[in-house]
C-alpha cells in the first residue's frame, strides 16, 4: 500500500478584516514591476466599493470581473491565459481570486496554465500537470465548496467535466475573511452550504474513510447540525462558522473521496448546465437508500429554511439524453467505489441511474 503524499495550502489568513491584509501579503512576491499580479473578481463586486476600493492595484496589474452565472469552462481558462500574454510584458507575479468555487477553480487553473503548454483540456485528470504554477492566492466570498483547501480545480471541457488534480494546484495563500460572505443571497447560502454537508456525508459514509479524514469530516458535519439547525447563532458566528465547515468538509474529502450525489450531480451539470450546489441538493434529495440519515437531516433543513428545490428537471430528457448524464456518472469510477464498494458495478446499472434521474 503506498499512502498519497498531500499537498497543503501553505499559509492562510482567519478572521474579519484580514482581507484589508493583502497588499502586505502582496508586495513580497512581486517579481518586479512589470509581472503584475491579476486579480479574478467575481462580478457580483462590481461597484461594490466596500470590497474593491480594498483590492491593491499598482503598477500594471490588472482586475477581471468574471461572471459566475456559469462554471468555468476549459475554453475560458484558455481565453483568459491568452489574454494574460498578450496584454503584459512579463509573466505574472500571481493570480489572486476573489469569489466563490467558480473564481476560486478558474484562478487555480490560470495559474497552472501560465506555466504549462498546451491546453486547459489537456490537463483534467489526475496528475499531469508537469511545471509548478504561478503563485496563487484564493480569498472566497462564500463557503461551502472546500474549493480555498482541495488540490483540484474543476472545469467543464469539450469532453468532460473533471478537475485538474495535481500538487501544484493547491493555493499557495488563502484569505479567509468571514466579512466578504455578509451579503450571500439566502438559496445561494443553502446551496453552498449544502455542499459542504454532503462532502461530509459523502465522506463520513465512505468505504475510503480513515481517521484522517473522519476527524476533519466530523468536525464540518458537527458545524454544519449547528449552523443549519439552530435557531440562536449570531450572524457572524454563523459567518464563521461555515467558512470554517467549509474548509473541513474540503480537507475531510481530501484524503478519501464524494460519493453518489456528487457523482450523478456532475451528469446534470455536464448535460443541462446544472450548478454544483443546487445540482448536488436536486440529486441528494432522492438518495434516502444510500444515505438514510443524511438525507433526513438535510429534509430537515430545507424545510427549515424553506427552500424549493426544482421539480422535473429530467421529466422531458430523451434516451440520448439520459445517455450522456449516465456515461459522466459512471466515469467517476473512484466516487462510486467510495460509496458503494469494489463491486460497485454489480448495483449501480445504467437502468438503477435512469430509475433515480427521472424521479429529479
Ligand atoms: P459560485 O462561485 O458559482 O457562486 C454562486 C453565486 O453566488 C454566484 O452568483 C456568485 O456571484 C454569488 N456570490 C458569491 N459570493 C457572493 C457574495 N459574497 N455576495 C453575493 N453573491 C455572491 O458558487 P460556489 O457554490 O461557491 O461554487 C461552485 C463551483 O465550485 C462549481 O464550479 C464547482 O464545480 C466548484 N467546486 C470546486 C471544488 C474544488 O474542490 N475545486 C469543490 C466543490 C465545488
Ligand atoms: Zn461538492
Amino acid at each position: 500500500m503506498s499512502y498519497k503524499n498531500y499537498p497543503m495550502v501553505s499559509r492562510v489568513v482567519f478572521g474579519r478584516g484580514s482581507f484589508n491584509q493583502l497588499n502586505e501579503i502582496l508586495a513580497p512576491k512581486r517579481l518586479s514591476s512589470k509581472a503584475p499580479f491579476i486579480f479574478l473578481v467575481d462580478d457580483v463586486f462590481k461597484g461594490k466599493s466596500w470590497l474593491t476600493s480594498r483590492i491593491p492595484l499598482s503598477y500594471d496589474d490588472k482586475l477581471h470581473y468574471i461572471s459566475a452565472e456559469e462554471e468555468p469552462k476549459t475554453s475560458q481558462v484558455d481565453e483568459l491565459v491568452e489574454q494574460i500574454i498578450l496584454t503584459h510584458k512579463e509573466r505574472p507575479s500571481g493570480i489572486i481570486g476573489i469569489g466563490g468555487g467558480t473564481i476560486l477553480d478558474l484562478a487555480k487553473a490560470v495559474s497552472i496554465m501560465l506555466t504549462n503548454d498546451g491546453e486547459a483540456k489537456d490537463y483534467q485528470g489526475w496528475d499531469l500537470v508537469k511545471n509548478p504554477a504561478i503563485y496563487h492566492v484564493g480569498i472566497p466570498t462564500i463557503s461551502g465548496t472546500g474549493a480555498e483547501v482541495s488540490r483540484t480545480t474543476v472545469l467543464t471541457g469539450p469532453e468532460k467535466k473533471l478537475g485538474i488534480n495535481s500538487d501544484y494546484t493547491p493555493f499557495d495563500q488563502v484569505i479567509l475573511d468571514p466579512e466578504l460572505t455578509k451579503n450571500v443571497p439566502k438559496e445561494q447560502w443553502f446551496y453552498t452550504g449544502m455542499d459542504c454537508y454532503i462532502h461530509c456525508i459523502e465522506s463520513l459514509n465512505g468505504t475510503y474513510l480513515n481517521a484522517f479524514s473522519q476527524t476533519y469530516g466530523e468536525k464540518a458535519y458537527e458545524l454544519c447540525l449547528d449552523l443549519f439547525l439552530n435557531n440562536n447563532l449570531p450572524k457572524e458566528v454563523a459567518q464563521d462558522k461555515l467558512m470554517m465547515a467549509s474548509w473541513h468538509g474540503g480537507m475531510s474529502i481530501a484524503y478519501s473521496q464524494v460519493g453518489v450525489a456528487h457523482a450523478m450531480s456532475y451528469g446534470l451539470s455536464y448535460l443541462l448546465g446544472t450548478k454544483h450546489g443546487i445540482g448536488n441538493c436536486i440529486v441528494f434529495d432522492h438518495l434516502e437508500e444510500f444515505y438514510p440519515e443524511g438525507v433526513k437531516i438535510f429534509k430537515q433543513m430545507k424545510d427549515k429554511h424553506n427552500i424549493q428545490l426544482p421539480q422535473g428537471l429530467c421529466a422531458d430528457l430523451g434516451d440520448r439524453e439520459f445517455d450522456i448524464m449516465i456515461d459522466v456518472a459512471l466515469s467517476l469510477e473512484p466516487l462510486w467505489e467510495n460509496a458503494i464498494g469494489k463491486n460497485w458495478q454489480k448495483t449501480i446499472t445504467r437502468e438503477k441511474l435512469k430509475e433515480l434521474y427521472l424521479k429529479m
